[in-house]
């Protein structure tokens, strides 16, 4: 099965990454939030190797495996044809983008809860939540297991189920440029609309050092209405950010790339 493989096409999804990365660059440097914030910050260089290992390579290897995996699903079943499981097939492309764009973000949200909420989960997302100063770049600064963890729960079920190849593109570049957008450095909480969709000022929240509720706030990627509707919301007027970003013992958190992806393996548990 080659589901995946606009992942690697010349204008497959890396391509508007950089397209969507380019145009959070320059945003920034037309409506900083924190004037103060240097572009080229500490651990910049890191931030692009992250970009580039989880945006393509890691995004690649998952997709390769996924199309192993629904190959052998497929092939196991002995089912007359792959067509006969996918049932979303014959859907039209809108609606298919509809429904799968829903979908997914609960799924992200009902995910990022249990990334916070489970302890050794927790420990690989800490990677994420390394982030001192939030720029649209660290986005991408996430452990791969998040990307085998994320995958299997949003894209995974919904391409067994036959979701058109160019929906599933688009709502991964949309995903992307919103979630760039959440970290940025841009000052937004989009008006009236921040019942619904997440914003730069709402995800700095779930970024904060302090961990409100026990297990942080905000957990939405691209609607904001899931947190409102289940508690997990936290916006207040001011001050507009928190005061300190991370979590309880960073400064003994691995800083190197390679020590940071092994982090959650190599613990000493405390
Ligand atoms: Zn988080």
């Amino acid at each position: 099965m080659r589901v995946f493989s606009f992942l690697w096409d010349v204008r497959g999804y890396f391509f508007w990454l950089l397209v969507v990365s380019a145009l959070c660059l320059v945003l920034e440097r037309i409506w900083p939030w924190r004037r103060d914030q240097k572009v080229l910050r500490p651990q910049l260089a890191q931030d692009v190797v992250w970009l580039v290992w989880n945006g393509h390579f890691a995004g690649m290897a998952v997709a390769w495996g996924a199309d192993w995996l629904l190959g052998r699903v497929y092939g196991g079943l002995h089912v007359p044809s792959p067509e006969s499981l996918r049932l979303l097939s014959a859907t039209p492309p809108g609606v298919q983008f509809v429904l799968f764009f829903v979908f997914k973000d609960f799924m992200d949200w009902c995910g990022h809860n249990v990334l916070h909420r489970v302890g050794w989960l927790w420990e690989f997302h800490k990677v994420h939540h390394s982030i001192v100063e939030l720029d649209w770049i660290g986005n991408f600064r996430f452990h791969w297991f998040e990307v085998v963890f994320y995958k299997s729960l949003t894209y995974l079920p919904l391409v067994a189920l036959g979701v058109d190849r160019r929906v599933i593109l688009w709502i991964a570049v949309l995903s992307t440029l919103i979630g760039h957008l959440n970290h940025a450095n841009l000052r937004a909480d989009w008006g009236p609309l921040r019942w619904i969709f997440n914003s730069p000022r709402m995800h700095a929240w779930h970024h904060d050092a302090i961990p409100r509720g026990g297990h942080g706030k905000n957990f939405a990627i691209i609607f904001s209405a899931w947190d409102w509707i289940f508690g997990t919301a936290f916006l207040p007027g001011a001050p507009d950010q928190p005061e300190q970003l991370g979590f309880a013992g960073i400064e003994h958190f691995p800083r190197g790339f390679l020590s940071r992806m092994a982090y959650p393996l190599t613990r000493r548990s405390r």
